[in-house]
C-alpha cells in the first residue's frame, strides 16, 4: 500500500488518463505542531507545463494569542490552489528571455522531478496561520499591574517608606 503522503515522480502523472492524482491526508506533518492531525485532500493535476495543486485541508492548532499572551486552540484551514511551473534551472542566457515571465514568486520544479504532498501542504499552512492571534476578538490583554487598586496601594506605601528614609538621612 502506497503511504498516502509520498512523494510522486512528476512524470507518472501524464500516464494516469485524467493526469490528476487525489491524495488522501490524514496525517500529521512534519514540522507542523498540531494538535489533530490534519485532515482533507490534495489533488494534484498535469497540465503539460504546470502543475496544478489545490488542497482543501484543515488541523487544529495551539496559538499563542498576542494580547493577553494565552495558548488557545485555533482550527487552522487551507483552501487554496496553485500553479507550478514545469522547467529545468535555465542555462543563463535563455533565463535571461524568460526573465519577464518567470519571476522568483512563482514556484517551479524540474519537470522530471518529484512533487512533495507533505512540502507543500506544511508551506500552505504555515501561509494560513494568522499573523494576528487573538484568542478572542474581545480579549482585553493582561491587567495592567500598576492601575489595579491593590499594587498601586503597595507601591504608594513603598514610596513613603522611601520617603521616609530621604527624610532620615537629610536630618
Ligand atoms: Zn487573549
Amino acid at each position: 500500500m502506497q503511504r498516502p503522503m509520498q512523494r510522486i515522480y512528476i512524470p507518472h502523472l501524464t500516464k494516469d488518463p485524467s493526469k490528476t492524482r487525489t491524495i488522501e491526508v490524514h496525517d500529521y506533518l512534519s514540522g507542523l505542531e498540531t494538535l489533530t492531525p490534519v485532515k482533507g485532500r490534495i489533488q494534484v493535476q498535469h497540465r503539460g507545463n504546470f502543475l496544478e495543486v489545490s488542497a482543501q485541508a484543515e488541523a487544529i492548532i495551539t496559538l499563542n494569542c498576542h494580547r493577553c499572551l494565552q495558548n488557545y486552540n485555533a482550527r487552522v484551514q487551507v483552501d487554496t490552489s496553485e500553479f507550478i511551473w514545469l522547467q529545468d534551472p535555465q542555462p543563463e542566457e535563455y533565463a535571461e528571455e524568460v526573465e519577464v515571465s518567470f519571476d522568483d514568486l512563482v514556484e517551479t520544479l524540474p519537470p522530471q522531478g518529484h512533487f512533495e504532498p507533505a512540502k507543500w501542504l506544511y508551506e500552505q499552512f504555515c501561509l494560513a496561520i494568522p499573523q494576528r492571534q487573538l484568542c478572542d476578538q474581545t480579549c482585553e490583554g493582561i491587567a495592567n499591574p500598576l492601575t489595579s487598586d491593590e499594587t498601586s496601594t503597595e507601591t504608594d506605601q513603598r514610596w513613603a517608606a522611601l520617603s521616609a528614609l530621604k527624610q532620615q538621612l537629610s536630618d
